[in-house]
Formats: structure tokens, sequence, C-alpha cells
């Protein structure tokens, strides 16, 4: 029997936080769910409302709204918290916005004695990331941003429908930034074992290639385009941070393109930014470095120089 108690926080019930709250209750990856935001009589409102779900679940999770000392035995500490983008809004302009806020969580949530991970989901994620790593003084694994995880679902998703296959059987990433300078590198994406590159070539008569490009164009406007529709996302970014959660709960050692500190990989700045990882208890235990051809190489340190210059100019 197992009798660990796989414990969450969730900070920020908005949108994107109860959308993961939900995701977690629906697909039982945790046993004890506390709720913190501003707005107090939310996260109570929120804590009721899904416990009110419980009895049409296969769970008995513990779920609350709480407060920061809550974070002294939790194994997550998962902030959404901030204000969402608003349309045509850049993620890079929401960051003055949000950096008061993760000083009002980051610290109350590191005096409680919290020893876990942070993930974070709070755009400019990478940015928002490299600040809760200042500001928590925790080591640099232990803080983990959603990174491009969503974008690559999107990608995965996009090609499997491209080519009639299941995502699931589609192996491919989004990196860098989770914005606009984020790339796809095709040298590296895979049907099973089949580079895409490959079975573009065998599809004559199609032009499988524009194809691909309007992939990537596509992953990387569907935010805007999501909000154009519906002024805000969620379903997946909850969805994706539950995916997270899991393979750090459970100690899964999965790829997972979240963003990660670097450190000399890739020859980047010392930046947060999306890498295929390996996600265990530990966090971020290990990026795996991909052979990239050298125009992905300079995509990539590109956006990461982008995300660099925002670093430099930061006053935490
Ligand atoms: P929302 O406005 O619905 O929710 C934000 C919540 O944060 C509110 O409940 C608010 O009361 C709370 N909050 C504000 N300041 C706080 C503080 N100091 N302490 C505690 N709680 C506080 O917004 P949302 O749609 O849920 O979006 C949340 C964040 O997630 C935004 O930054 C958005 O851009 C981001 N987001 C990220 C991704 C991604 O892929 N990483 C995708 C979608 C949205």
């Amino acid at each position: 029997m197992c009798t660990e108690n796989r414990k969450i926080v969730l900070v920020g019930t908005g949108l994107v936080g109860m959308s993961f709250a939900y995701a977690l209750l629906n697909q039982h990856a945790c046993d004890e769910l506390v709720l913190i935001d501003i707005n107090k009589q939310r996260a109570e409102g929120e804590a009721m409302d899904l416990n009110h779900g419980l009895a049409f679940s296969n769970t008995n999770m513990k779920i609350y709204a709480g407060t920061y000392e809550d974070c002294a035995d939790a194994d997550i500490v998962a902030i959404c918290a901030g204000v969402a983008q608003k349309p045509g809004e850049s993620r890079l302009d929401l960051l003055q916005r949000n950096t008061a806020v993760f000083k009002s969580i980051v610290e109350p949530v590191a005096a409680s004695g919290f020893s876990g991970v942070f993930l974070i989901a709070t755009n400019p994620v990478d940015i928002m990331s490299y600040i809760t790593f200042k500001l928590s003084g925790f080591s640099k694994g232990h803080i983990v941003g959603t990174g491009t995880t969503l974008d690559t679902a999107r990608l995965r998703y996009l090609i499997g429908d491209y080519f009639h296959v299941d995502p699931r059987n589609v192996h491919a990433y989004v990196m860098g930034e989770h914005g606009d300078s984020e790339f796809v590198p095709w040298s590296q994406a895979f049907v099973a074992t089949k580079p895409v590159m490959e079975l573009c070539q065998e599809n004559h008569g199609e032009n499988y290639e524009a194809g691909m490009i309007r992939i990537s164009e596509e992953v990387k406007t569907a935010a805007y385009r999501i909000i154009e529709a519906k002024k805000a996302t969620y379903y997946g970014i909850g969805m994706a941070m539950m995916r997270v959660s899991r393979a750090i709960l459970g100690n899964e050692n999965s790829v997972l393109t979240v963003s990660a500190l670097l450190d000399g990989e890739y020859d980047c700045p010392n930046v947060y930014a999306g890498v295929p990882s390996i996600v265990s208890r530990q966090g971020v235990s290990r990026i795996i470095t991909l052979s990239l051809s050298p125009e992905e190489q300079k995509q990539f340190r590109d956006s990461c120089a982008k995300l660099e210059s925002v670093v430099s100019s930061l006053k935490i």
C-alpha cells in the first residue's frame, strides 16, 4: 500500500490555477491540494466547489484553502498567480506587473521551510522561473517552469494530424523562450524513429516542407489566436502542469520541454528556457542536449539572448 501523501500547494486560483486543480482532481494526481490566492474568498469558494465534486471522483483528495505555512511539507508549490495576457500584449510586457506579485509569494513560501519543487506557469514563464530562482535561493533544478511543454504538445498534435499518426508516436520539440522567439528544431523531429525531414522528402508532389513551416507558425501563434477568441488560455496549460507534476511526484525521469536553467548547454547564457529535460522528484535532474543543426543552434542562442537581455535589466 502506498502511504505517501503527495501534497501540492497552488498559488493563484484563477483560470490557469483552477484548470490545473481540476486536472489534478480528475486524474487523482495528488492526495492533498492547498489553494492560496490574494483573494482569500475566491480560494475558499474554489475549494468548496472542487470538494463538492469529490463524490463523483475516484479519489478522496484533501482540498482546502490555506496559507503559506501549509507549504512547509509540500512536494510542489505551483505558482499561477499574476495578471493574464491582454490581447496583443507580448509576454515580456507582463514582466513588470508580475515581478512584484512573485516577491509577495516566493519569500513567504521559502520562509515556511518548503524544500520541494517550485512549478511556475505565470508569464513570461522563463523570466518568472529565473526570478523565482533568485528570490528563493533554491538550487536551479528545484525551479521548473512550464516552458514549452504546452507548445510541444500543440506541435505533436499538429504533426500527428498532418501525417495521420497518433501524436504519442510523434517525437518533436518546441525549444527556447515560451513566446515569440520559440522555434521547432525540425532536424530533431521524428515519427516513430523516422525523421520528419525524410518523410517530407519521400512525399513527392506535395509541398510538405511548406506544411512544416505552417505548423511551426500555427504553434507559435496558438496562444494569441485563443486569447483573441476567448480572452485567455487555460485548459491546455492546466493539463501541461498536471503532466509535469506527475513526473515530479512519480519520480518518472520523463523527458519534458520544461523551462530549465542553462549552465553551459548549447553555449547559451545563464537563463531559464524551454529545453528537453529529465524531470524527476528533484525537479529538473538533467538537460538533454540535442544535436541541433548550426542554423537551429543559432535560433536557440538568439532566443536565449533575448531572454538574457531581459534578465540582465531586472532589479530583483
Ligand atoms: P487570472 O487572472 O484568472 O488568475 C490570476 C490569479 O492570481 C487571480 O486569482 C489573482 O487573484 C491571483 N493573484 C494575483 N496576485 C496575487 C498575489 N500577490 N498572491 C496570490 N495570488 C495572486 O489569470 P490566469 O488566466 O489564471 O493566468 C495566470 C498566469 O498564467 C498569467 O501570467 C498567464 O499569462 C499565465 N499563463 C501561462 C501559460 C503558460 O503556457 N505558461 C498559459 C496560459 C496562461
